[in-house]
């Protein structure tokens, strides 16, 4: 099934990137809202910074969001040292491969890890990088439609 994700895991804090980097994966490609940070939000959680941060050493990273919003995108890129791409239009896989093209890194060694399986994961699969689906960062504070939306698009992803 095209939108079962290579791994599904619930933190991005389970994520073995030594495992990944073993695979010859050399580019992690971020969701943005509620992968990297609540939705929103604009502000990282200290150790989701710190965990980019250390990424940084071995992998190239980027953030590619779906989101329109030029100040706030402008914002998370301020406290980023790495590029926050907006604007993405994920499934599509369009903007993923003219990242990578760009930072020369094929498709195969690149994982996009996200939160939502018809966006973030799909683009992924289409782009044929390793696919990553991880919980809302924010799932326990999440209203029940939004819950019930994550419900419903994880059923799409069972065996
Ligand atoms: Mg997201």
């Amino acid at each position: 099934m095209i939108l079962k994700p290579d791994y599904n895991l619930v933190s991005l804090f389970d994520i073995d990137f030594k495992e990944l980097k073993s695979q010859g994966i050399n580019a992690v490609l971020f969701d943005l809202d509620s992968t990297v940070m609540p939705s929103k939000s604009g502000e990282y959680p200290d150790k989701v910074k710190l965990l980019l941060e250390e990424l940084k050493q071995n992998f190239v990273v980027a953030i590619i969001s779906n989101n329109k919003n030029k100040e706030y995108i402008e914002k998370v890129q301020a406290q980023s040292t790495f590029p926050v791409i907006s604007h993405a239009n994920k499934p599509s896989p369009k903007v993923m491969r003219e990242f990578l093209r760009s930072v020369n890194v094929l498709p195969e060694a690149a994982v996009v890890v996200g939160d939502r399986p018809l966006t973030d994961i799909l683009a992924g699969k289409l782009l044929g990088a390793k696919t990553i689906l991880v919980d809302s960062i924010t799932k326990d504070k999440e209203n029940k439609p939004t819950r019930f939306v994550r419900k419903l698009e994880r059923l799409v992803i069972r065996k």
